[in-house]
């Protein structure tokens, strides 16, 4: 199915990567639960092993129902290949890898998840890495961010909490003077809403935990390649371009083209990270991504009405869906994701950080969870749960700060999400 990318996106969701089991004649995907495959002989065997014949050996590597959602995911965003991994945090280890050496940077959007704004604040610090925090609807900061040692961007299309859009084809062309690779966090608009790779981005990472899967039952990750850069063209990405010692001294540009970035991905990012999806969770990721359409004209039909009728409402002073006339970011949603601006946004609530704990306690149908992209609505106090770890600066600068609150507006009937948000503010601003 994948050679036929003139199907529409609705027939891709279900069919991409899927055939019906050469084995058995099954229809669903199954879920291939064996560790190991049985080679046909030694010559198979170190033929595998030499990357000269593609095929699986070992399920840390590569996996048959792993393989069919990296397929779908990679034809959804319109890449070359993708790699699927254990959560969307393990994909942006999994994204740098490749690209990254002690001593060398990342520029990254100062509006992120806040986990990620963790991760690359701290932790990567920890393999030598840097991130520089900058605001990317700043494009003159975004340039002067930029030095010898950068080997990315990073940002996210749709900006968890905030809801805010990213000009993704302004970065791409300056990561393109750059030399350098632009990586798009798409988890939130999904390729439904918006194709990266369309607007110029290189890789494509995903946290399949939220709307990719949609029901909040797994975590798992992806990183798609476009199959675009010449890794080759510089010297910046030796991993790439240069002699592989573990595997004779193959060059993946050379040897794999298109897909050297994903074949490291899954012959050394895999094989030596280990961050592997594991195939029940894949399975469930590919049952929620043959809906993918459907629920995301849902999601973002309820967040529409729900964000109306908050920004009518006197007891909030604002809100930040990106899908509001009001918004700064209207006329970006056109460009980005014509298809609407996904449903995750904050609201600020009169009564500041006492008002928004209240509220959060007060509401029946909406959960208190640290999740977004679920059929159920989801609400949270990021400044005391997912943006914790951040400094105040870091929170306003991520718009993630004490006065507001997170929704991800589920799939349920707007009225009663209206209904159980007018309860729980009149309890909040009593
Ligand atoms: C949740 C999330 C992540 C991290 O994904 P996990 O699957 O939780 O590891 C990364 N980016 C965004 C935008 C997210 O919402």
């Amino acid at each position: 199915m994948t050679d036929t990318p003139s199907y529409g996106f609705d027939t891709l969701q279900i069919h991409a990567g899927a055939r019906p089991d050469p084995a058995t004649g099954a229809r669903n995907t199954p879920i291939y639960q064996t560790t190991a495959y049985v080679f046909r002989d030694a010559d198979h065997a170190a033929a595998l092993f030499n990357l000269q014949e593609v095929g699986y050996i070992y399920s840390r590597l590569t996996n048959p129902t792993v393989a069919v959602l990296q397929e779908r995911i990679a034809t959804l965003e319109g890449g070359a290949g993708a790699v699927c991994c254990s959560s969307g945090h393990a994909a942006q280890i999994m994204a740098l890898f490749p690209i990254m050496q002690p001593g060398m940077n990342v520029v990254v959007s100062s509006r992120l998840y806040g986990g990620t704004i963790t991760q690359f604040s701290q932790t990567i610090k920890r393999f030598g890495w840097e991130a520089k925090f900058v605001d990317m609807d700043d494009t003159a900061a975004v340039k002067a961010a930029i030095d010898d040692n950068t080997r990315a961007i990073f940002g996210e299309a749709i900006a968890n909490p905030g809801g805010y859009i990213m000009d993704v084809r302004a970065i791409a062309d300056i990561a393109d003077a750059a030399g350098v690779p632009l990586i798009i966090d798409n988890t939130t608009a999904t390729p439904y809403l918006c194709r990266p790779i369309e607007h110029g981005a290189t890789l494509v990472v995903h946290s399949t935990t939220k709307y990719l899967t949609g029901n909040g039952s797994v975590t798992g990750g992806c990183v798609v390649d476009s199959g675009k850069f010449d890794w080759a063209a510089s010297d910046k990405f030796p991993s790439l371009s240069q002699p592989e010692p573990a595997y004779h001294g193959m060059k993946f540009a050379e040897t794999f083209g298109p897909l050297a970035y994903t074949f490291h991905g899954i012959a050394i990012g895999l094989r030596d990270l280990g961050m592997t999806m594991n195939p029940q969770a894949a399975h469930y990721t590919l049952m929620g991504i043959e809906t993918l359409s459907l629920r995301m004209d849902r999601h973002v039909e309820n967040a529409t009405k729900l964000a109306n009728w908050l920004e009518g409402d006197d007891r909030v002073d604002y809100v930040t869906y990106a899908g509001l006339e009001s918004s700064p970011y209207f006329d970006r949603v056109k460009t980005v994701c014509p298809r609407g601006a996904s449903a995750l946004f904050t609201f600020a609530v009169k009564g500041g950080y006492d008002a928004c704990i209240k509220l959060v306690d007060s509401l029946e149908i909406f959960s208190h969870v640290a999740n977004l992209g679920d059929t159920r609505s989801l609400i949270i106090h990021s400044a005391s749960t997912t943006h914790r770890q951040l400094t105040a600066e870091q929170q306003e600068a991520a718009g993630a700060g004490p006065g507001v609150v997170r929704v991800s507006i589920g799939l349920e009937d707007a009225d009663d999400l209206i209904a159980d948000l007018d309860q729980a503010l009149a309890k909040a601003t009593a």
